[in-house]
């Protein structure tokens, strides 16, 4: 139970918007579509929303097929980028508006409304007009009006791009709140890999019109597949090498050992910054460099090495520019690239 997409294809006339996509999202689960912007995202939201058609490919929800089921028949609400108020309505108002046009007794729909307003914290704020809100207390109102008519699933439409960075991390961690209280099913479109990690169970990450990587947050972002899903995944030290045992890898820094079998014979592997670790013992050395730059960012610092790898540490490690360093390697350090590229045929053109 949940929702599965099913071979979704989407063309804009000559644009290919989506290309054969699969999606398998738990009932209960805070899934995330991330992606560059025009990957595709919205489009699919649209279509699980019904307020877009596929192509082609199926959509089932809680087993039933809603393909060709108009938007307003679907177990589904959504919540917009640009979550539009009525001004001249207070809080409560507005959350009764979508009730009492769905033909639901005035007295009912205040309750309901209350309710809601109440799990989003808000119920002080009820006879407020949006104008007397934060940004965040307005996001609010709008989950809470999507959440009023009882979806089976929510679907949010980068709902915080409209706050500002700090705010930002205060909702995703309200929204993953309210998302594990409730035990509802969320599915949020976000190009914003930060935000995708602090609320998600599991991601889809996605390229040009299709899903690159589909995983929990943490298989997704400790074992990339591919380098566009490392990239966007915001890895550094991406690194050429040529296998030279099983798990033995040749490096511009020397020979490395892999944690696993190696599947390619020439192949890419990348190794987060912060992974790298200062030696004092030279038999745990890898490879020697001298500290060209050091970058310091309150509460860790980066150092460009010689050999053009960048690494992090905590800022108390007294390091300094021309400073010599052993650096150790962890063999789980090191994430082996399985594919070079993700993409079965270039998809954005309709031939
Ligand atoms: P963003 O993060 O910028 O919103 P996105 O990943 O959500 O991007 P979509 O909005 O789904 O991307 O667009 C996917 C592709 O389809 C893009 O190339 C876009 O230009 C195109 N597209 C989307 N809607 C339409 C439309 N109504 N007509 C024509 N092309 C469209």
């Amino acid at each position: 139970m949940g929702l599965t997409a099913y071979a979704v294809c989407k063309n804009y006339g000559e644009t290919r918007a989506l290309y054969d996509v699969d999606l398998a999202v738990d009932k209960g689960e805070f899934f995330t579509l991330l992606g560059p912007s025009g990957c595709g995202k919205t489009t699919l939201l649209r279509i699980i929303a019904g307020l877009e058609m596929a192509d082609n490919g199926r959509i089932i929800i809680n087993g039933k097929d809603y393909t060709k089921v108009p938007a307003n028949k679907r177990p589904v609400n959504t919540v917009f980028q640009s979550y539009a108020m009525f001004p001249h309505l207070t809080v409560l108002e507005n959350v009764c508006f979508g009730l009492i046009s769905r033909k639901i007794r005035k007295s009912e729909a205040i309750d309901k409304a209350r309710k809601t307003l109440d799990l989003v914290q808000l119920s002080d704020f009820e006879d407020r007009k949006p104008h007397q809100l934060s940004g965040g207390q307005r996001q609010r109102v709008a989950l809470a009006r999507a959440l009023a008519n009882e979806p089976e699933i929510l679907l949010l439409d980068e709902p915080m791009s409209a706050l500002d960075a700090k705010l930002r991390v205060q909702v995703q961690i309200e929204l993953r709140q309210i998302q594990q209280r409730l035990e509802k099913t969320f599915i949020m479109v976000t190009h914003d890999q930060q935000e995708a990690l602090t609320v998600s169970d599991r991601m889809a990450v996605m390229g040009v019109g299709q899903v690159a990587q589909f995983g929990s947050v943490r298989e997704v972002y400790d074992n990339p597949r591919n380098r566009f899903v490392a990239d966007f995944l915001q890895t550094q030290n991406f690194i050429s090498v040529e296998r030279i045992g099983p798990c033995v890898v040749s490096t511009p820094y020397g020979d490395w050992e892999l944690k696993e079998q190696i599947p390619w014979e020439e192949g890419t592997v990348t190794v987060r910054p912060e992974k790298l670790r200062i030696s004092s013992d030279l038999s745990e050395c890898d490879f020697k460099a001298h500290v060209n730059t050091v970058i310091y960012r309150g509460c860790y610092q980066q150092f460009i090495l010689s050999n053009g790898l960048l690494m992090e540490t905590e800022t108390v490690l007294p390091v300094k520019e021309g400073d010599e360093l052993m650096v150790h390697v962890p063999k789980d350090a090191v994430i082996i690239l399985h594919e070079e590229t993700f993409q079965r045929m270039d998809v954005r053109t309709v031939r």
